[in-house]
């Protein structure tokens, strides 16, 4: 099996620091072959393009997106602007593939939604400029998220693909206007679940070239894993369950969302 984990915060010092490189074999040995390393703020964005450059002969290809949460938003200013800028013009020496993750979350009331608007709205202005997805997070906001994508969709300032809504929780319906934006959906350990609900309708909705799957490690560890902390070796509880659901083998599962991932971040950052 060759699975490409989209979505995993490895690069959260405290949480793999004893570790890593245990967790980058675990990964390995479970046929992980790529992982898109995601970042909620600019210190754990410029963690993970050092640990992109240091673990560069791990027998995994690591890839970065840099970018501040929405829960981060409040300090979303002018110094982080420049740094993201910084990075984004040398954008493929530093293997940095996306933007993200951004997004909208009303679930916690760390910032007022004015200010997540802002940043969120400036980092979809920087994908699109440095032509690359954004890696989109949203929670409790689902509503105004729509709002803002379809705006920007009517303004022309959205690419053709405009990125993966990240460990997608969301209605049929709402799944339904974001692939017709020509976004992606990812899915993470929670299908797993006894009580996924939703997710099992929008998976069989879902065209196959239009899935990913991601752990969101350290978060979400997937059933048999489930109260653990996740690692990407655990992606392949996630891709079972998808195939499960699409009544596909795994093996073609996750080639498919290989393919898929690969398409739309590149396969050779
Ligand atoms: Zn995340």
């Amino acid at each position: 099996m060759e699975i490409f984990d989209s979505h995993a915060h490895l690069n959260w010092r405290e949480e793999y620091k004893e570790d890593i490189d245990q967790v980058l074999e675990n990964a390995k040995n479970a046929g992980v072959t790529h992982i898109m390393l995601a970042s909620s703020t600019i210190e754990d964005s410029g963690i993970a393009l050092e640990l992109r450059k240091a673990k560069k002969d791990c027998g995994v290809k690591l890839s970065c997106m840099v970018g501040v949460h929405p829960e981060d938003a409040c300090s979303f200013d002018e110094e982080a602007k420049m740094q993201l800028e910084k990075w984004l013009r040398h954008k493929d020496e530093l293997g940095i593939v996306a933007v993200g993750e951004i997004g909208m979350d009303y679930h916690y009331e760390d910032c007022s939604p004015a200010y997540e608007a802002v940043a969120f709205i400036y980092q979809m202005g920087l994908a699109f400029r440095y032509d690359l997805p954004a890696v989109i997070h949203e929670r409790d906001a689902c509503e105004d998220m729509l709002f803002m994508l379809r705006s920007l969709h009517k303004q022309k300032l959205l690419r053709e693909v405009p990125g993966v809504m990240h460990c997608f929780s969301g209605s049929v319906e709402t799944a339904k206007i974001l692939l017709d934006m020509g976004f992606y959906l990812g899915f993470d350990g929670p299908i797993t679940f006894k009580n996924a609900r939703k997710a099992p309708d929008v998976i069989r909705m879902c065209p196959l070239d239009r899935l990913l799957v991601e752990t969101d490690s350290p978060y979400m560890a997937p059933v048999p894993m489930r109260g653990k902390r996740n690692e990407p070796a655990y992606v392949k509880y996630v891709v079972e369950e998808m195939a499960r659901l699409k009544e596909i083998p795994a093996e073609e599962m996750a080639r498919i969302t290989t393919e898929n991932a690969q398409r739309l971040f590149g396969k050779d950052t």
